[in-house]
């Protein structure tokens, strides 16, 4: 079925580079792209020729069924460089895996393997430059794919493109959030797309985040829509709570994704023998231990930040402060998964791929 052999990428090199046009102190996360894109069709049934172009703006008809349906995929992952100047990625093959997971969901041809990783590596030898050296530097890449097809017939297009766009992310310091546990809204339901990477999850949120950023709290913790009395999920981040010195978090299942960043917490907790449960998560239990003093943590773990602590949280007009903690888990945690992304420590489960 695939149409041509690795190595036949078609390419186009932009004639100068914008990198020193590019300020990277003062980089804005998700507003800078690189010098090149990849981009594949998909026609008659086919995967077509794999091209990389300049960075540039696309070409496509206002009929095109993603603008009426929604039908769009996407993943997100970063690329690291070392002190030797290597560029490595972390569990692509997983991202890999995943996009093709969601796009099956959303009733997408599935994208060939050899594609996914010729047009990235060549991508990424292309643009190295790009990546700069030092613990928390990145380029974050944005593989994602959608339906071209002009026709606004409710029904799967024909016709997709699939994307590869990067962007240079620093090393930023965040704040430490404030989170509204959800009560009303929900963002996922039993046998729905909560577990793609679909576009559409993130529009669904939108809403009612506004509404939680209006009263101070900058993300919403989803819980399940049947009784909203289980948390799930930041929607960005799968989440952790850490109770005396127990790390809990949800099992992932159709309403929650299966995130690259939370297995690797588990499992890096589980090489520090630290204790971890995977389980319903009930707000009942973490309001009690915020009250009894027993809930040390909360962080969310994700590929843009890493982990991102909280400070704080409400539920019910209820409103619980977490306490400052010389030992925690969330740093000691993110210093051990940058260590591995960045070429800085063993690598024992086969994290790191050298582009
Ligand atoms: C991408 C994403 C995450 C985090 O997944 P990672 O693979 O760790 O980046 C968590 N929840 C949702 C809804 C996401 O889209």
């Amino acid at each position: 079925m695939t149409k041509i052999s690795t190595n036949e990428i078609d390419i186009v090199k932009s004639e100068k580079s914008r990198i020193n046009d590019v300020d990277f102190d003062n980089l804005v996360f998700g507003r800078t792209f690189t010098d090149h894109m990849f981009y594949c069709d998909y026609v008659d049934g086919e995967w077509q020729q794999p091209k990389i172009v300049p960075y540039q703006p696309i070409t496509i008809e206002p009929s095109a069924r993603v603008f009426h349906y929604g039908q769009a995929v996407f993943e997100g992952m970063k690329g690291y460089k070392d002190d030797n100047g290597d560029a490595w990625l972390f569990r692509p093959n997983d991202n890999f895996e995943r996009i093709n997971k969601s796009a099956a969901r959303l009733a997408i041809p599935e994208f060939p393997k050899e594609y996914f990783f010729e047009g990235l590596t060549t991508l990424l030898n292309m643009d190295k430059a790009w990546i700069k050296k030092g613990k928390g530097n990145s380029l974050y890449i944005r593989p994602f794919v959608f339906a071209t097809e002009p026709a606004i017939s409710a029904s799967p297009a024909n016709n997709y493109r699939f994307m590869i766009i990067c962007s240079p992310a620093k090393a930023y310091y965040t704040a430490k959030l404030r989170v509204l546990f959800a009560e009303k809204y929900s963002r996922s339901a039993n046998g729905g797309v909560g577990f793609a990477k679909a576009a559409g999850n993130y529009a669904a949120q939108f809403y009612p985040t506004n509404l939680a950023n209006k009263k101070g709290y900058q993300q919403i913790i989803w819980t399940d829509a049947n009784t909203h009395e289980y948390l799930e999920e930041a929607g960005t981040m799968n989440i952790f709570f850490r109770v005396n010195d127990t790390l809990i978090t949800a099992p992932t299942s159709d309403r929650i994704l299966d995130g690259i960043t939370r297995k690797s917490v588990i499992q890096v907790a589980e090489d520090h023998n630290l204790k971890v449960e995977v389980r319903p998560v009930s707000v009942k239990e973490i309001k009690e231990a915020a009250a009894n003093g027993s809930l040390k943590e909360i962080f969310g773990a994700g590929t843009a930040a890493v982990i991102s602590p909280i400070a704080a949280f409400e539920h019910g007009g209820d409103v619980f402060e977490l306490p400052e903690l010389d030992n925690s888990y969330a740093l000691q945690i993110k210093d051990h998964i940058l260590n591995i992304q960045h070429n800085l420590s063993e690598d024992k489960h086969g994290w790191r791929f050298k582009v």
